[in-house]
């Protein structure tokens, strides 16, 4: 385990890492959005042409028609309304001249005065006036209910094409909602598809190198990943499915931080502190600070963790195996065997030379 030092940087630092890693999960959760918006645009099913699988096209172009004539219709019974209203205004006109004219000839005759052949003229053709106004009138209110009926029955007619319609909308309307379920699953598969694996993948670097002093960055990347993940799926999967998921997931996590935090009580770090040791001497790495043990034939040798067994080491016989400190932590590596006096791993539980045992700190 690299312990880099004991150095934990000042105090405005850990907060600047602190703020870095909070803000590198945003980014993170970003790109995550954008990756998960693009997938949305998938184009879903269409209903308008779903509709016109469904509905008898005949039907749907005679409902246009007759909406189209009831339209004209409407338009023609205002303007027979209207000329209508100039007949009756006139007829009214005529009325009073007549009774005017009519009064008139009362006076005169009150008088025993003839009436003038103009007046006489007058009067009559007032009453032609009247009388043909009124049968204008006439005919304009026949004409008008005439129309009125007609816009009635094709106003009956277009209702029952649009119950016919509403009928065959009926099962376009099903088949809409089934194709659009799907494809919502759809695109809750795509969006999991992507979001799972990155979930999965940072789930595992997490557990893996919670050592490495690179882990904030994992931390930040697992955070963004776990929080886009329980959107999507909060918003595609019923709540009453997602709940159980919830559930599930923290019931996982709760479990996994128990049982850790038993072992550790248990089994404090030993064993897996002695894998550790173990792989860093096959490396010929400090355990400590993974600084290179350079004795013996390696003296003068650079490597690292990844290059350790490619290195070609300078036939050197007769060399005494040493006693060996990191010179960078000052951890004692090699020391001498209390049993046989041997040169032994310091940080191994038995001695190489005569396998006596020794308690680990
Ligand atoms: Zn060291
Ligand atoms: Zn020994």
């Amino acid at each position: 385990m690299k312990t880099a030092g004991n150095s934990k940087g000042t105090g405005l630092h850990r907060l600047a890492i602190r703020l870095f890693t909070l803000l590198l999960g945003v980014l993170i959760y970003w790109l995550l959005q954008f990756l998960v918006q693009d997938i949305r645009t998938i184009p879903g099913p269409d209903f308008a042409a779903l509709e016109q699988q469904y509905l008898d096209q005949q039907q749907v172009t005679r409902l246009a028609d007759h909406d189209q004539e009831l339209a004209d219709l409407t338009r023609v019974i205002e303007n027979q309304q209207q000329k209508q209203r100039v007949v009756g205004d006139s007829s009214r006109n005529l009325q009073e001249t007549m009774a005017q004219l009519l009064e008139l000839q009362r006076l005169s005759l009150q008088k025993n005065l003839a009436l003038s052949e103009t007046d006489q003229a007058n009067f009559s053709n007032t009453l032609n006036l009247f009388l043909e106004n009124q049968r204008r009138y006439q005919e304009l209110s026949q004409l008008e209910a005439e129309t009125l009926d007609r816009r009635q029955r094709l106003a009956e007619e277009r209702e029952n094409l649009q119950r016919e319609l509403d009928r065959q909308r009926e099962p376009a309307r099903e088949e809409f909602q089934r194709q659009r379920d799907r494809h919502r699953f759809r695109l809750a598969c795509l969006q999991l598809a992507i979001l799972l694996p990155l979930l999965a993948l940072a789930a595992i670097l997490l557990v893996r190198r919670r050592a490495s002093i690179y882990f904030p960055l994992i931390l930040a990347f697992g955070c963004a990943a776990l929080v886009k993940v329980a959107l999507v799926m909060h918003e595609y999967f019923p709540t009453r499915y997602f709940k159980y998921v919830l559930i599930g997931a923290l019931l996982i996590a709760v479990g996994g931080l128990l049982v850790h935090f038993i072992r550790t009580i248990a089994f404090p770090k030993s064993a897996w502190l002695r894998k550790q040791y173990r792989e860093a001497y096959e490396r010929f790495l400090c355990p400590v600070c993974d600084y290179p043990i350079r004795s013996g034939p390696r003296r003068f040798l650079f490597w690292t963790r990844r290059t350790a067994h490619k290195v070609q080491i300078p036939a050197e016989r007769g060399v005494q195996e040493e006693l060996y400190t990191c010179p960078d932590c000052g951890t004692v590596l090699f020391e001498e065997c209390p049993a046989c006096h041997k040169v032994r791993h310091s940080l191994l539980a038995h001695c190489l030379h005569c396998g006596s045992q020794k308690p680990l700190a």
